[in-house]
C-alpha cells in the first residue's frame, strides 16, 4: 500500500492444508486481494523434485557400491545411503548363510545397542517379515501396527514396545537368486507408496548386484594369496594382484563416468573413450532403436587418422542381426563373442563385397571382442571391442571385464530411460490433474448457482419453479458423483482388480434400460437411435459393470455423433455376446486407435469436446475382467463401431 505496487505471494494455509496464491492490488484506499488455490501445482512440483532428488541418489549410491570392494564396504554403503534416502529410523542389511538357514548381519545403522546381539543373526525359520520376504521373495511392506496386527499378531507386543511402527523387508536378489534381504524400520506409521515402494526395490536390486560381485572379489582374493604363498610363483601372483586392482579402478572410473550422465549418446561415447587404448585399439558401441535398426552410436581408435577409415568399415559392413557370427549375433542372442585370434579367413565371411576384404586386412584386427548391453533381460545393444597389430590378444579376463563394463553402461541407459518415463508419467498426471479439477468445477458452480437461485425462490407459491430448480440441481449432483466414482475406479483399477459380483444378467434387457435412461441425452445430441435384437440374450456377468460399458458406448456415440443415427445391437451364440455401438459421427483417425483404450487418453482437442479419457479405459478393464474383448473400427469423418465381445459363462476362474 506504500509503494502503490502490485505483489504476489504464495504460502502454506494451514487450516485448509492448502497452498494458496495471493495477488495484492492497492486500488485507492483499498487493497484488492485475489486468492488462487495452486495446492495441485505445488503437489506435481514436490513429487518432481523428489523423483529428481531420489534418481541422482540412486546414481550416486550404484556409483559407490560398484566402488566398494568387500562385502562389508557394499553393506555399510547399501545400509547408510538407504537409510538416508528414506528417512528411516533403523536399517539393517544381511546376507543368506550358505546353508541357507539364516541371515548374518553385515551392516545396520541406528540399532539402539541393547538389540544388537538379537539383530545378529536372524532365523530364517521363524515366522518374521524378513524371512519370509527372503523365503518368497516378495517384499513385506508393513506401514503401521495395524498391518502388523493383521499379517504378524504375535508380534505386535514387541513392535509396541520398539522405537519404530513401521517397516520395510525387502528381499535382495541377483541372478534369480536370494542373496539376503534388507530392512528399513520407520519410527512413525506411513504408506509406501509405489514410488516409494519402487525406490527401495531399486536400491535392494543394486544392493544385491554389487553383493555378487563382491563375493566374486573375495573369491579372486581367496585365490590369489593361496598363489602368492607359492614361492615359486610369486612373480605371477604380484602381476594377478596388480590386474585385479587395475580392473577394479577401471571399473569405479567407469562407474562414476556413468553416473554422470543421463543422455545416451554421451554416455556410450565416454564409454568408448574410456576403453581406448586402456582395452582396445578400437571401440564400436551399437545401439538398437524402437524400431529395430542397429545404429552405431560412438566409436573410438587410438589413433585419430584411422578414425575415418574404421568409421568407412562401419558403413560399408552393416550389423546383420540374421548373422551367424559377430555383433548382429550378439545383438539377437544376448550372449558375448570372444575371438582371441582373429584370422583371414574370418574377414572373409564378414566383409561384403571384395572392396571391403583389403580394407579390413589394412585395418590389422588380430584379435575381438563383442559383449552385449543387456538391462532387465533386454538387450539395448553392444560393445565391439578390436585390438589390432599383434601386441595383445583378449584372455578370458578381458572378456569378464568388458562384459561387466557393459552391464553398467546399460544400467545407466536403463536408469536415463526410466528417468524419462518417471518425468513422462508426472507430466501426464498433472495434465490430467488440470483437466479433471477443470472438469469436477463446472457441474460445482452450475450447483452452486442452482442453490442460490432455489433460496431465492423459496416463497410458498413459487413451489413450481423450486422443484424444476431443484431436479436441475439434482443432475448436477449426480453428474459430480459419476466424475469421482470415474476417478475411484481409476484407482482401483491401477491399485488391483475390480471386483466383480456375478449373477445372470441380460444384456439386451440391459441395452434397453440403459436407452432409457438416456433417451435425453440422444434426444439433446439430435442422435436417432434404433436398437436391433433378438430377444434376451443372458450371461453369467456383473450388472454394474455391464451398465458402466453400455452407458460409455451410448454416451460417446451421442457425444461423438454429430446428431446422425446411431444404431445399437445384441447379437450371439450358444457361447458369446456381441454388442456393436455403431455411429456415423467423427470417427477417429487410425494412428489414434490403438491408443484410445489407455488411461487418460483423448484424440480430441478439450476445447471441443469435454471429458477425462478414462471411459474407455475403465469399459475396457470390465471387459477384459469379464473375459471379453473391446475393439473398435473407425474412419474419420465417417463414424465408428464399437464392438463388446463376451463370454456368455463370464470370467475364466
Ligand atoms: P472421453 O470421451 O471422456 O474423452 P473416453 O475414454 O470415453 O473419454 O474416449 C476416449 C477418446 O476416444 C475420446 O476423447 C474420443 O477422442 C474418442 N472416442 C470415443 N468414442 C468415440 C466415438 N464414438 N467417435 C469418435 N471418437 C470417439
Amino acid at each position: 500500500m506504500s509503494e502503490r505496487v502490485s505483489m504476489t505471494v504464495e504460502a502454506f494455509y494451514a487450516p485448509q492444508e492448502a497452498w494458496l496464491e495471493a495477488r495484492m492490488v492497492p486500488r485507492g484506499s483499498h487493497l484488492v486481494v485475489f486468492l488462487r488455490d495452486v495446492t495441485v501445482r505445488h503437489q506435481a512440483e514436490e513429487a518432481k523434485a523428489r523423483s529428481a532428488a531420489r534418481l541422482s541418489l540412486l546414481q550416486e549410491m550404484t556409483a559407490r557400491l560398484s566402488a566398494a570392494v568387500s562385502t562389508e564396504e557394499v553393506g555399510a554403503v547399501l545400509v547408510r545411503g538407504a537409510v538416508a534416502a528414506t528417512g528411516a529410523e533403523l536399517g539393517w542389511v544381511g546376507l543368506l548363510e550358505p546353508e541357507g538357514r539364516g541371515l548374518r548381519m553385515v551392516a545396520s545403522e541406528g540399532v539402539p545397542p541393547e538389540l544388537r546381539r538379537q539383530y545378529e543373526y536372524i532365523p530364517l525359520d521363524a515366522a518374521l517379515p524378513l524371512a519370509r520376504a527372503c523365503l518368497t521373495g516378495e517384499p513385506e511392506w508393513l506401514g503401521s501396527l495395524a498391518d502388523f496386527e493383521e499379517r504378524y499378531p504375535h508380534l505386535v507386543e514387541f513392535v509396541r514396545a520398539s522405537p519404530s511402527h513401521a517397516g520395510a523387508y525387502v528381499p535382495m536378489r541377483a541372478k534369480d537368486t536370494s542373496l539376503g534381504a534388507i530392512t528399513l524400520a520407520f519410527a512413525r506409521s506411513r504408506t509406501f507408496s509405489e514410488e516409494d515402494r519402487g525406490f527401495i526395490m531399486v536400491l535392494a536390486h543394486h544392493g544385491a548386484l554389487a553383493f555378487d560381485r563382491a563375493r566374486l572379489f573375495d573369491r579372486e582374493h581367496a585365490a590369489r594369496a593361496e598363489a602368492e604363498s607359492d614361492v615359486s610363483d610369486q612373480v605371477r601372483a604380484r602381476r594377478e594382484l596388480e590386474a585385479v586392482a587395475w580392473r577394479q579402478r577401471f571399473l569405479s572410473e567407469a562407474s562414476s563416468l556413468l553416473a554422470g550422465s543421463l543422455d545416451y549418446t554421451t554416455t556410450m561415447e565416454s564409454v568408448a573413450r574410456l576403453v581406448v587404448p586402456e582395452l582396445a585399439d578400437w571401440c564400436a558401441v551399437d545401439m538398437l532403436t524402437a524400431e529395430g535398426r542397429v545404429e552405431n552410436v560412438a566409436l573410438a581408435h587410438v589413433d585419430p587418422s584411422r578414425l575415418e577409415a574404421a568409421r568407412e568399415v562401419i558403413r560399408r559392413t552393416p550389423i546383420d542381426v540374421s548373422a551367424k557370427t559377430g555383433a548382429g549375433k550378439v545383438l539377437r542372442t544376448g550372449q558375448s563373442e570372444w575371438v582371441p585370434d582373429v584370422t583371414d579367413a574370418l574377414f572373409s565371411t564378414v566383409a561384403r563385397g571384395p572392396a571391403v576384404l583389403p580394407m579390413l586386412r589394412s585395418l590389422g584386427v588380430c584379435s575381438y571382442l563383442c559383449v552385449p548391453l543387456v538391462a532387465r533381460g533386454r538387450v539395448l545393444g553392444c560393445l565391439s571391442l578390436l585390438q589390432t597389430g599383434s601386441s595383445r590378444h583378449y584372455s578370458e579376463a578381458d572378456l569378464r571385464l568388458a562384459e561387466e563394463l557393459a552391464h553398467r553402461a546399460a544400467l545407466s541407459v536403463d536408469n536415463a530411460r526410466l528417468y524419462r518415463e518417471a518425468q513422462e508419467a508426472v507430466r501426464l498426471r498433472d495434465e490430467f490433474l488440470s483437466i479433471a479439477s477443470h472438469e469436477l468445477k463446472t457441474p460445482l458452480t452450475s450447483l452452486r448457482l442452482q442453490l442460490s437461485l432455489l433460496a431465492r425462490l423459496m416463497s410458498p407459491d413459487s413451489l413450481e419453479q423450486v422443484s424444476g430448480k431443484l431436479g436441475g440441481a439434482h443432475r448436477q449432483v449426480d453428474r459430480l458423483a459419476s466424475l469421482v466414482t470415474t476417478l475411484l475406479d481409476v484407482s482401483r483399477i491401477a491399485t488391483g482388480r475390480i471386483s466383480l459380483e456375478l449373477s445372470e444378467v441380460d444384456i439386451s434387457f440391459a441395452v434397453h434400460e440403459a436407452l432409457e435412461r438416456l433417451r435425453e441425452v440422444f434426444t439433446q445430441a439430435g442422435c436417432a437411435v434404433t436398437f436391433q435384437s433378438r430377444g434376451p440374450m443372458v450371461g453369467w456377468w456383473d450388472a454394474l459393470r455391464l451398465d458402466q460399458v453400455i452407458v460409455n458406448l451410448l454416451t460417446n456415440a451421442a457425444k461423438y455423433g454429430q446428431g446422425r443415427p446411431v444404431i445399437v445391437t445384441v447379437e450371439g451364440d450358444r457361447d458369446s455376446a456381441r454388442l456393436t455401438v455403431r455411429d456415423e459421427g467423427i470417427g477417429i483417425a487410425a494412428e489414434d486407435l490403438p491408443r484410445l483404450f489407455g488411461r487418460f487418453e483423448r484424440a480430441v482437442s478439450v476445447r471441443h469436446y469435454g471429458g477425462l479419457g478414462l471411459g474407455l479405459y475403465i469399459s475396457r478393464q470390465i471387459v477384459e475382467a469379464l473375459g471379453g474383448r473391446v475393439s473398435v473400427d473407425s474412419c474419420p469423418g465417417e463414424g465408428s463401431t464399437f464392438t463388446v465381445e463376451l463370454p456368455r459363462e463370464g470370467p475364466r476362474r
